[in-house]
C-alpha cells in the first residue's frame, strides 16, 4: 500500500482489472448462476437454483461485469425460435427469437451469454438483427452448463456488434481444468500462431471500404478490389449435415436427460394416492412425463431409438461418419490445417502448414462466407418448419468451427420494404463467416467489414 509510483503501474490500470466494468450481461437459462434461478426453460427445473455459477459468469463477473438476468430459452436448448419454452415463447423484438438475441435487440444489455448446439446463436442473431459468435468448440468452458448434446454444445456471446462481443470473447477464452473438453494451452498458442499468419491476408484496404463490402460481400464479383479473393468452394456433405446433427444431438440429449430423474434434484412427481409408493419406477415414470414437454420427449426418444442394438450402425455410427465427412470437407477448403488434428512439426517456429495462395481453391480459403438462415425470422404460427431452419448453421456445429452471424446491413432499394413473415422482407437478414478451428480472433475481424 501506498508505494510511490503506485498510480503508475500499468497493471493495476482500472481497465485492465475490470475490462467489461460497464457492461452488462443477460445469461442463457441453462447457465448456472447461483443468485439466479437456472431452469432451462422446463418444467423439470422450474425451481432449481444452482449451489455455483457457471466458469463463464464467474470469469465475467470477475472482469466487471454485472449480470443483468436470465434470458428464456427453449427446453434444454431444443429448438432455435424460442417456442418450446414452459414460459412461454419469445417475441421478436425488431418490430415492436431466442431470449438472448431479443434481450440484446431490445436494449437490455450490452451482451448476452447463450449456448449454440446446432445455432441457437446463430440463427436468434440472424433473425433479431445482432451479431453472435459461436466460438470454437473447447475453447470456452462448459462448466455450469446443463447438457443438451455436450459433444457439440457451445458457449457464445450475442450483442449489437463485434466491438461488445470482443472483451467479453476476451475474458472467457480460457483453460479451464473443470471442463474435460477444455482445449489445453499449448494447443491454444498454436492456433493464436494460425490466426496471425492468416491475418497477414486481410489487408487495412478491406476494412477501409466496410460500407462498400457490406453491401456487395454477396452480389457483386469486386471483393477482390478490397483485397479479397472470393473463391467459390464445394462442400458436398453438406446435405447429409442436418440428419447427422439431428441423430447425435437427440442420442447424446437422450443421455444426459437420464439425470432427471425425480429422485435427486429438479421436479418430482409422487405416486397417484393407492399406488405403490416405494415404486420409484412410478416416481420417474409421472416424473419425466410431466416435467418434459413435447419436443425434449420426441427427442429423446429419436436418441434412444438411435442408440439401441437395431438401430446403432445404421443410424448413430452412420451419423459419426457423416460427422467426419462435413469435418473432412472444411478440412479440404481451409487454407490451414485443423491444429487440433494436425501434429506439431519439428520445426518449432512454423509449427503449421499454410498452402500457396496459388494453389487452386481446394486448401486456399480463409473463411467461407454464407447466410446464416434459408430465411429471415418466421412468424411464430410457421414455426412447424423448425427443423430446417437449422440446414446452413449445423455444419460448423459438427465440426467445432468458430462461426458469427452479423447483421448485413440492409440494401438500399430493398429496405424500404413492409416487414413480416420470413420472405425477405426488410427484417434482419444474417451473414455467417465460419473460420477454421481456433480462428475466432480472425472471424471477428473479417465480421466487422460486413457489419
Ligand atoms: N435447433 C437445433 C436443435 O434443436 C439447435 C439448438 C441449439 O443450438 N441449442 O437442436
Amino acid at each position: 500500500m501506498g508505494k510511490v509510483g503506485q498510480n503508475h503501474n500499468i497493471a493495476n490500470h482500472p481497465a485492465l482489472i475490470s475490462p467489461l466494468k460497464e457492461c452488462t450481461i443477460a445469461v442463457k437459462d441453462n447457465i448456472c448462476t447461483k443468485k439466479m434461478k437456472t431452469s432451462c426453460g422446463s418444467a423439470m427445473l422450474r425451481d432449481f437454483t444452482s449451489p455455483f455459477d457457471a466458469t463463464v459468469v464467474k470469469l465475467l463477473s470477475d472482469a466487471g461485469a454485472t449480470i443483468t438476468g436470465k434470458t428464456n430459452c427453449d427446453e434444454f436448448g431444443m429448438g432455435s425460435m424460442n417456442v418450446h419454452s414452459v414460459h412461454g415463447p419469445v417475441v421478436n423484438p425488431f418490430n415492436f427469437s431466442g431470449g438472448s438475441a431479443a434481450a440484446v435487440a431490445a436494449g437490455m444489455c450490452h451482451v448476452a451469454l447463450g449456448t449454440d448446439t446446432g445455432g441457437s446463436i446463430r440463427l436468434p442473431a440472424s433473425y433479431c438483427g445482432t451479431a453472435g459468435l459461436k466460438p470454437s468448440y473447447g475453447l470456452i468452458s462448459r462448466y455450469g452448463v446443463v447438457s443438451y448434446a455436450d459433444s457439440l454444445d457451445t458457449v457464445g456471446l450475442l450483442a449489437k456488434d463485434i466491438a461488445q462481443i470482443e472483451p467479453a470473447f476476451q475474458s472467457l477464452n480460457k483453460y479451464d481444468h473443470n471442463d474435460p473438453t477444455s482445449v489445453d494451452e499449448k494447443t491454444r498458442e498454436r492456433a493464436r500462431d494460425v490466426s496471425q499468419r492468416l491475418e497477414e491476408y486481410f489487408p487495412s484496404e478491406l476494412y477501409a471500404s466496410s460500407s462498400i463490402l457490406s453491401l456487395t460481400i454477396i452480389f457483386s464479383p469486386c471483393l477482390h478490389s478490397l483485397g479479397a479473393t472470393i473463391l467459390p468452394v464445394s462442400l458436398p456433405s453438406t446435405k447429409y449435415a442436418l440428419s447427422a446433427y439431428y441423430v447425435i444431438a437427440s442420442a447424446e440429449a437422450s443421455s444426459n436427460l437420464a439425470r432427471y430423474d425425480g429422485v435427486r434434484y429438479g421436479l418430482r412427481v409422487p405416486p397417484s394416492p393407492g399406488s405403490d409408493l416405494t415404486s420409484t419406477a412410478k416416481i420417474y415414470a409421472n416424473t419425466r412425463s410431466q416435467g418434459f414437454g413435447r419436443e425434449v420427449r420426441k427427442r429423446m426418444l429419436l436418441g434412444t431409438y438411435a442408440l439401441s442394438a437395431d438401430a446403432f450402425d445404421n443410424y448413430f455410427l452412420q451419423a459419426q461418419r457423416v460427422r467426419q465427412m462435413v469435418q473432412n470437407d472444411f478440412d479440404r477448403v481451409f487454407r490451414v490445417e485443423n491444429v487440433l488434428y494436425s501434429t506439431v512439426s519439428q520445426d518449432e517456429s512454423h509449427p503449421i502448414s499454410l498452402t500457396s495462395s496459388s494453389e487452386a481453391a481446394a486448401g486456399a480459403v480463409d473463411v467461407l462466407i454464407h447466410p446464416s438462415a434459408i430465411q429471415t425470422a418466421p412468424l411464430l404460427k410457421r414455426y412447424l418448419i423448425d427443423y430446417v431452419q437449422d440446414v446452413l448453421t449445423v455444419p460448423a456445429s459438427l465440426a467445432g468451427l468458430p462461426a458469427l452471424s452479423v447483421p448485413m446491413k440492409p440494401i438500399p432499394e430493398h429496405s424500404e420494404q413492409e416487414g413480416g413473415d420470413g420472405d425477405g422482407d426488410g427484417w434482419p437478414i444474417g451473414i455467417s463467416i465460419v473460420g477454421q478451428w481456433g480462428t475466432d480472433e480472425l472471424v471477428l475481424k473479417v465480421g466487422r467489414v460486413v457489419e
